[in-house]
């Protein structure tokens, strides 16, 4: 049984007086920098030039470049994305780690697949919300949290855990709760969770729905409130609830063909992909592969199926109705 932790778990005092640099101001950088600040945390951020730039100016935040933010501060909050870490660090982040600073991220891909590899005098930890960055911000300012995952990679100053917990409080996510796991844990959990199920397996699965009926002459507004619209609807029931609370609000007969066509559908061989699909996680080889794209094929492959999925008829189908929804 993991330990969850909540609010009284952890202290802010252990980031008076120190200055935390939040560097990248995307998703996560910007929705995580205004929960820091609110709950009282001395905020720098460090960003190049451009939209994020101008974004966090009108936010009303120091702003200054990435090297003058890893230099000024106690604890270095990398939210860059994750393919970009190694970059950003060798240049402007890795001259100023000095002895009792912090190194902080909030998903441990760099640290486990060796793209960062900081010095043993500085604590590295990681707080990765549970959610994505405009969510946690959400439940922040509501006054919920959203869950969270903390670990210690290398605790220097023997302060390294009250560090991250006092971060996880700041953000609100202790409001929630907070699971306390290793850097390996939460890098193959998370790659696993959003490759698989998530992200990977979701859409898959939506798409192929979506295409069965439409193959089939039905027509794709149809197919796409089937397949795509109504997954929010059934797993916000899950999420509140369970699968049986699901099951209990679906009618009768939605509940016999889940029983009796989902095995067939999702079939045993799935899981054992599954399992192969987790192996090549932890074995690096998918972070080996995603690095060649990004580094050697400059991410041709990447954008060319960005733009790919763009032309779906699941996509066009989506775009049109929501456009439709909103107006009324
Ligand atoms: P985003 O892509 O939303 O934001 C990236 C930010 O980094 C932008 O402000 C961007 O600025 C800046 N940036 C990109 N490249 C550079 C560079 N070379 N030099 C300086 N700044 C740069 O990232 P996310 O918020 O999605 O991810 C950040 C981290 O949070 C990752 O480690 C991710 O795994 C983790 N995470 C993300 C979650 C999510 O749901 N998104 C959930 C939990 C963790 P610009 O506007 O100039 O491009
Ligand atoms: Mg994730």
């Amino acid at each position: 049984m993991v330990t969850i932790l909540h609010d009284k778990d952890a202290d802010l005092n252990a980031l008076r007086g120190k200055t935390l640099a939040v560097i990248g101001f995307g998703s996560q950088g910007r929705n995580q920098a205004l929960s820091l600040r609110d709950s009282g945390v001395n905020v720098i951020v460090g960003i190049r030039p451009g939209k994020s730039h101008d974004q966090a100016v009108a936010d009303g935040f120091n702003t200054m470049s990435v090297k003058e933010a890893a230099e000024k501060a106690d604890i270095i909050h990398i939210l860059l994305p994750d393919e970009r870490h190694s970059e950003v660090y060798d240049a402007d982040i890795k001259p100023f780690m000095k002895a009792g600073k912090t190194l902080s991220c909030s998903h441990g891909f760099n640290i486990i697949f060796g793209q960062i590899k900081p010095p043993k005098s500085v604590d590295v930890i990681m707080v990765a919300p549970k959610g994505p960055g405009t969510e946690v911000r959400k439940a922040f300012v509501q006054g919920f949290g959203c869950p969270g995952l903390v670990a210690v990679h290398n605790d220097a100053s023997g302060k390294a855990k009250e560090t991250a917990m006092a971060i996880a409080k700041a953000l609100g996510l202790t409001r929630g709760g907070v699971l306390e796991c290793t850097f390996a844990q939460e890098t193959y959990e998370d790659l696993f969770g959003e490759q698989n199920v998530l992200c990977g397996g979701l859409v898959d699965l939506m798409k192929y729905g979506f295409e069965t009926l439409v193959d089939a002459g039905y027509p794709p507004e149809m197919a796409y409130f089937e397949c795509v619209h109504e997954v929010k609807l059934i797993v916000d029931l899950i999420y509140e609830g369970g699968i049986q609370k699901m099951n209990s609000v679906i009618s009768n007969t939605a509940e016999w063909g889940e029983y009796v066509n989902g095995p067939r559908i999702i079939t045993p061989d799935v899981k054992a992909r599954m399992k192969e699909s987790l192996k090549d996680i932890e074995s690096g080889k998918f972070a080996k592969e995603w690095m060649h794209e990004v580094h050697v094929n400059n991410c041709k492959t990447l954008l060319a199926k960005r733009e790919a999925i763009g032309k779906h008829g699941v996509e066009i189908t989506g775009k049109r109705i929501r456009s439709l929804f909103e107006k009324k």
